[in-house]
């Protein structure tokens, strides 16, 4: 018989955790199914929650941080752990409705990945919106990989498609890249944007802008290559300057002006060389912390 895990990774999610649990067994009646839960080291209750429920069912398996690891880890560590034919991998927020579950079980033996997207943006603040499509759009021009504008990490997958992402060991990870880098046979199906049933979301602006760098980062070495052209550009516009300058002194001497424009030069000259200092650091820092070889995530218990 196939077996099915459905892989949750949880930071501070004391309130969902139950409601999340009763929506998941109404909907999966008919398949058996076993859940795994992931808790990122969670402040709050969470933790204990998951023990309570474990003892009440038996379809309960979960994992524990020695600290917040993040959600990449947890989605790492918990497909590690699964042994399933198949994987979902979702949210507890119920931003993934579980009602979908039955629906991806339908198209999985054609396809390999059933995956979702969101197709409206509805309730999320249009700021956030605005910047999302942004970096969907950077991303898509420079890198080789094909984000999907949307695309949740909710998705069911073969077995196969799971050990495949296993085997991308990297210490810094972007799933939307690494998903999609994998490759195999993607089934999309489409809903619309659901709120958090309960709790807050942990993305902060800021942490969605380094995220975003991080699967620019991550998937393509563009951004080097921008600072090589860019340096070569400014070179040659020297050159033809100090050409320039080298005629018109020779020409109407020396005078001592053009102060101001001496200022702005060194100012934009020296923005675009800590520019490009700085892309060549984001690389840097990615090698070292890879170099490390540190583990993705540490368990401190497990059931
Ligand atoms: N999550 C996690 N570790 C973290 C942050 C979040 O495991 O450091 C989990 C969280 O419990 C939830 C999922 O990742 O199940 C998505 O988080 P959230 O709802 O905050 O993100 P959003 O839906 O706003 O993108
Ligand atoms: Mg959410």
């Amino acid at each position: 018989m196939q077996t099915l895990n459905i892989v949750v990774p949880c930071y501070n999610e004391e309130e969902m955790i139950p409601i999340f649990y009763e929506e998941l067994s109404k909907n999966l009646k008919n398949i058996t199914w076993e859940v795994i839960f992931i808790n990122d080291g969670s402040t709050d209750n969470t933790l204990n929650v998951i023990k309570k429920l474990k003892k009440k069912y038996d379809n309960i398996k979960y994992l524990s941080f020695s600290r917040n690891f993040g959600k990449e880890s947890a989605i790492y560590a918990g497909l590690e752990y699964s042994t399933g034919d198949y994987v979902v991998l979702m949210d507890v927020d119920l931003q993934d409705p579980p009602s979908l579950i039955p629906k991806m079980l339908t198209f999985i033996d054609k396809y390999d990945i059933i995956g979702t997207r969101r197709v409206t943006r509805k309730g999320e603040p249009a700021i956030r919106s605005f910047f999302a499509r942004l970096f969907y759009k950077i991303a898509n021009k420079i890198t080789k990989v094909e984000l999907v504008d949307g695309a949740r990490d909710f998705r069911l997958m073969k077995r196969e498609v799971v050990n495949a992402i296993l085997d991308l060991k990297e210490y810094n990870r972007f799933s939307k890249g690494i998903f999609q880098w994998v490759g195999f046979e993607t089934k999309w199906l489409e809903y619309e944007n659901i709120e958090r049933a309960k709790g807050e979301t942990s993305w902060s602006f800021w942490g969605l802008f380094k995220y975003s760098i991080e699967g620019i980062v991550s998937f393509t070495t563009a951004p080097l290559h921008i600072a090589t052209v860019i340096g070569i550009i400014f070179s040659i516009i020297a050159f033809l300057a100090i050409i320039f300058i080298i005629i018109k002194t020779i020409m109407f001497g020396d005078p001592v002006d053009g102060w101001p424009s001496t200022v702005s030069i060194i100012l934009f000259l020296s923005g675009i060389q800590l520019f490009a200092a700085g892309i060549i650091g984001e690389y840097l820092a990615k090698i070292y912390l890879e170099s490390k070889k540190r583990p993705i995530y540490i368990v401190k218990e497990k059931d």
